[in-house]
This record gives structure tokens, sequence and C-alpha cells, in this order.
């Protein structure tokens, strides 16, 4: 089965985590810090804050933005769920607006309309590693005082304005999963330009350790005293992982130009396909892509998706609307209530899409779409 998605490793990628193994360090070393300052590089400039995955990272960014019970996330329901769960597990309340009907991305409009003056921050997810209009989102959240968080788990390496995904919102989310656009295997990131987030995202991802004399309450107690303020959790992502991001980084610019090529592969095999739309884009993006998120028109997903599967290609479906989900079912969440979102999943299949994918294998799942799309 060709899979969708497949992480590229290669020989510096396997030396760089050998060399990590022989170290003295194999967590909370040099290479997190190096790795670190390699992630924020890529950004322009602001901080990373590396932790053990792409949920982490969110669950550290809205523990950094010190939401809690009463407070509004105003997020997309076409994205994984743990955008909205991270929220939901800090006790603060999910509301869902719906996205634009050609790109899938949270719509501005639709989250203005769902501001409240208890809306802490507005989470838009890059899907398929097309930014959601950053600047436009930061605005809207500062107009109301709340913060913006960029789930870019698709999208780092995406340019907006020429500007690089990271240089837009108050908190951007990395993932690092394999089928992402680098991989640490299991890991994640968050960005920050702001200071005191970036302390708070430290604190949370170490316990709510207090190490600094100057911030203690018992500085005196002697030379081994650490202390917790606010609870944290472990979520240090070891030296091993971050030499792999390391080395991975390097080869992000490589990685953007394939998948770029293959992106357009597939709208030259599949534009004149009656049945089908390929992906919108925006002008002001140079994307990364993550996905390709094909769509099939007149119902016929689910049957072109099982025709796919039985001809040996490894398509994907991104995603069930959030809160679709039981567990935001039980909490009172409706289906119907973001309609673009709902049939923009209705219609979506993810072709595969990684660096490594063949001209040859492009073609070969254009071919395949062709024939499951027509029936001959
Ligand atoms: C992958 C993903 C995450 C979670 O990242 P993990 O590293 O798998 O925990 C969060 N949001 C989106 C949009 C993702 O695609």
């Amino acid at each position: 089965m060709l899979p969708y998605g497949r992480q590229s490793v290669d020989d510096a990628d396997v030396e760089a985590v050998v060399a990590a193994l022989r170290s003295d360090w194999l967590t909370t070393g040099p290479a997190v810090d190096e790795f670190e300052r390699a992630i924020s590089t890529h950004v322009g400039g602001a901080a990373a804050v590396s932790v053990t995955s792409g949920t982490a990272a969110l669950h550290v960014a809205y523990a950094a933005a010190g939401i809690g019970a009463g407070d509004e996330v105003v997020t997309t329901p076409l994205t994984f769920v743990a955008t909205a769960a991270a929220a939901a597990l800090h006790g603060a309340t999910v509301v869902f607006a719906d996205v634009e009907a050609d790109t899938g991305n949270l719509d501005v409009e639709a989250a203005r309309a769902a501001m409240t003056d208890r809306t802490r921050v507005v989470a838009a997810v890059d899907y398929a590693g097309l930014p959601a209009s950053p600047d436009a989102f930061a605005s809207l959240a500062h107009e109301h005082g709340a913060l913006f968080l960029e789930d870019a788990a698709h999208s780092i390496g995406s340019l907006w304005d020429g500007r690089p995904v990271g240089s837009f919102a108050d908190l951007t989310t990395l993932s690092f999963f394999p089928t992402k656009n680098l991989t640490t295997a299991e890991g994640g990131a968050v960005v920050t330009a702001d200071a005191a987030l970036e302390r708070r995202a430290r604190g949370f991802k170490n316990h709510g350790l207090v190490r600094e004399r100057d911030r203690q309450r018992f500085p005196d107690e002697g030379p081994w005293h650490q202390e917790v303020h606010e609870f944290g959790l472990n979520y240090r992502l070891p030296d091993v992982l971050a030499a792999l991001g390391t080395s991975q980084l390097r080869r992000l610019a490589a990685f953007r130009t394939r998948r770029a090529e293959i992106h357009a592969r597939y709208d030259e095999g599949l534009r004149d396909l009656e049945g089908v739309l390929t992906p919108a884009r925006r002008a002001q993006a140079e994307p990364a892509w993550h996905l390709y998120p094909l769509r099939v028109l007149d119902g016929r997903r689910r049957d072109v998706f099982e025709q796919l599967r039985a001809d040996g290609i490894g398509v994907q479906v991104n995603y069930i609307p959030a809160y679709w989900h039981p567990v935001f079912a039980d909490l009172g969440y409706r289906r119907g209530m973001c309609p673009n979102a709902e049939a923009y999943y209705e219609q979506e299949i993810s072709l595969p899409l990684f660096p490594d994918l063949t001209d040859a294998q492009v073609d070969q799942v254009v071919d395949a779409v062709r024939r499951a799309v027509t029936g001959r």
C-alpha cells in the first residue's frame, strides 16, 4: 500500500541521532538548545520551546495563554481533535466557527461573529499547509483583547506574503510527527516572540519548576531548592530526538520544494477531471503542502475512497468535524452548526504526499483517481 504520508530520513539524520545517543546527554542537554535555536531561525526569530508532540505544544500554548474555566476559545472544526481537546482539558469552552468553503481554513468573519467578551484565544489551523490569513486573525484577536494561536502542525516551512509561518501569531504550535513536514518521530514546539508567554510555556512543560532565585518564595531553603508555583507536566523533548530535528530542518527547504512539485503534478493531472475539485490556494501563500485534499463531488467520496484503497493507494480523510466526536456531542454540540466544514469533510480525500514520492507514483495515483471517479 502506498502510504499517504511518510518520513524522509537520510544518512545525515541517522548520524545525528547516533551522535546524540553516544553523547553525555540523552535529554535536557545541548542538542535541545541547538534545535530550539534552529527552529527560531527558520520562523524568523521568535523563541521556540520544544515539546514531545504537537498535542503537547497545544496543551502548553493554551497553558501559556492562561485559559481556564469560563474562558472561550474560538477555533475551527476542520482539524485534528487535539486543537480543540487541549483547550477543553484546561477547562475552557470551545466555540467552533465555520471554515471557508474553498480552502477549509477558519473563516475570519465566522470567527469574528463567534467572539464574546469571554474569548481569550482564537486558534486557527493552517489546513493542508496553507496559512489561514494570519495577519487578519492576529488583528481580530487583538481587537478583542485575545491571543492568536496558529496551529501550524501542517505548515512549518510555509510562507505568507513572503514571511515564514511562526512570525504571525502570539503562539504558533508545530508537530514533528512522521507524516508532517519534518519529523523527530514524536515531537513538537511552541513558537512565541513574547517573553512572558515563553516563560509560562517553559514552566508548564517542566512541572512548573521555578529555579531562578529571584522568583522563588523560599530562596534560602538551600542550594538544591526549586519550587512549584503553578502545576505543570513533563513534556521535554529528548536530545536524541532534537538532534534528528536539527538535521531535518536543514532539509526543510528541499522538502517544501518537492512537496510543491508533487502538489502541482496532482493539479495538472486532475484539474480537467469532472466530479472533483482540486485544492484552492491564496495568492499571498507559498505553502509547504502537508496534504493534497482532493474533493469528490456528488456524494461519491466513500465509493472513490474505497476503490483507491482497493487499488493500493493509502488515502486518508482529514478531518471529521471535531464536534462530531462523541466527547463533544455528549457536551451538547450538534451536527449542522458549521455547514461548510461538514460539506468539506463529506467530500475530502487526502492523496499521498511526501517528499520521496516519485513522479511515476504520482502519475499512478492520478490514473487510479481518474479510474475511480469515471468508473472506467
Ligand atoms: C498532527 C496534528 C496535531 C497533533 O500533533 P501530534 O504531534 O500528532 O500530537 C495537532 N493539530 C493538527 C492540525 C495536526 O495535524
